[in-house]
């Protein structure tokens, strides 16, 4: 690979190999790892189409990435260039009337709400890694978050996506062709930047925290909350979880609502129950639970997805409004697979938010594969993007 290539692309300070750079880009926030061959830092679209174009020339796989706070290693090179957005952050435009927003890939959400602020608008799906995950990479793994049982996942948020695909094609993406590139992990081609929809700010918000004695009268409350138009998050902790941020060794819901509806309804102390939740997952990470898991089951399955972590003395948490559980596990524990085992009889996905990355690729079934190619033998037949993952 001659580095006087990509140089000629992106100029001489846009392209690094060097040691530091190979390193810090070589894994993403999962515990995979691989080799970086360089990085690149597009600013221009016409860059990442001349990029994919010499990649087919040297049959070089190429890696798109946002902040990488991916878990699943979807943005860890495998003998890769990887191609890091963060450079591609402007707001093209902004509709206020329409509600819209035409924002680069590489824009950070947070730094995107906040500019939304002064016009009372907000892209309002959340993950709990609000502070750096970028537009592109929510797009790319159809992330969703806190509040995903109001307002979906980012999918429901696009309008419109520039997408260049693995031969340097620019395509203008809408409608039903979005599904070829949402959740679709840079299979596809590289987002470059995407008209997105905006919703009100929500204000007056309240919340309630509830401890249960079992599963089923949790579940009850759960089928009760949902029922309410006002609900805008239900959060579950298990009673391993609880414990962790000093609440009772019982399964908790917490519940946001819009007006005065849950018990807490100071700001400032609506802040701190977020504050101890958002500190449950970096507090399991320090004692060694670092691998978090994202199964999705609705149904019947539910109960016995909780009951069995609660059995296990799994640690977790999660959306449980949309059936998003986060349990927490040490690298290497033989009950990761167990738990995608038994899914299956649980009605439930292996992936209900981070994605498959080359953690789960073993779990994909034979179906989703044959998707992938299909969608690969229309965007990437040479096959220079994100190599050997979802197939
Ligand atoms: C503490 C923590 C909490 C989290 N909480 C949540 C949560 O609540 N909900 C949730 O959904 N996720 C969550 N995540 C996972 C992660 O933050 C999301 O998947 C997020 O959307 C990734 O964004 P990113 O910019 O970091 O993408 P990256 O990690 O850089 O990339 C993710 C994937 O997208 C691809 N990609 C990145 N940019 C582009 C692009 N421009 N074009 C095409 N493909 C691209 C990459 O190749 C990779 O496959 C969490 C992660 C952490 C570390």
């Amino acid at each position: 690979m001659k580095m006087s290539d990509l140089q000629s692309i992106f100029g001489i300070e846009r392209v690094s190999d060097t040691i530091e750079n190979r390193l810090a880009y070589s894994r993403d926030a999962s515990n995979h790892s691989g080799d970086c061959l360089a990085v690149v830092w597009p600013v221009r679209l016409e860059q990442v189409c001349a990029l994919a174009e010499w990649a087919v020339r040297e049959n070089i796989d190429l890696v798109p990435r946002g902040a990488g706070t991916g878990l699943c290693g979807g943005a860890t090179p495998q003998s890769s260039v990887v191609v890091d957005f963060s450079c591609l952050t402007m707001i093209d435009s902004l509709d206020v009337e329409r509600r819209r927003v035409t924002v680069g890939a590489g824009a950070v959400l947070d730094a995107l709400n906040r500019s939304l602020e002064p016009h009372r608008l907000c892209l309002p799906v959340i993950p709990s890694s609000h502070l750096a995950a970028t537009i592109g990479g929510m797009i790319a793994t159809n992330a969703s978050g806190l509040r995903a049982v109001r307002y979906g996942s980012m999918r429901d948020w696009v309008e419109a996506v520039t997408l260049v695909d693995g031969t340097g094609r620019v395509h203008r993406l809408s409608g039903e062709a979005l599904n070829d590139v949402a959740g679709r992990e840079g299979a596809s081609g590289f987002v470059v930047n995407a008209e997105l929809r905006l919703t009100d700010q929500l204000s007056q918000l309240s919340l309630t925290l509830r401890a249960f004695e079992d599963t089923a009268s949790l579940l009850t409350q759960r089928a009760k909350w949902l029922d309410d138009s006002r609900l805008t998050a239900l959060e579950y902790l298990n009673c391993h979880a609880a414990q962790v941020v000093g609440l009772p060794a019982r399964a908790h819901l917490l519940a946001e609502f819009e007006g005065e509806v849950g018990a807490v309804r100071k700001p400032a102390e609506i802040a701190e129950v977020w504050r101890r939740r958002d500190s449950l997952g970096p507090l399991l990470s320090h004692q060694g639970l670092s691998i978090s898991e994202d199964p999705r089951v609705q149904g019947d399955g539910l109960s016995s997805l909780l009951d069995w972590l609660e059995a296990e003395q799994i640690p977790a948490f999660g959306h449980l409004g949309v059936g998003i559980i986060h349990p927490r596990f040490r690298p290497g524990d033989e009950r990761i697979a167990r738990l995608y085992q038994q899914l299956e009889a649980w009605g439930g996905q292996i992936s209900g938010e981070h994605g498959i990355g080359l953690k789960k690729k073993a779990w994909v079934s034979a179906a989703y594969r044959d998707e992938i190619r299909q969608l690969k033998a229309i965007y990437d037949p040479r096959n220079v993007l994100n190599r050997g993952k979802l197939c």
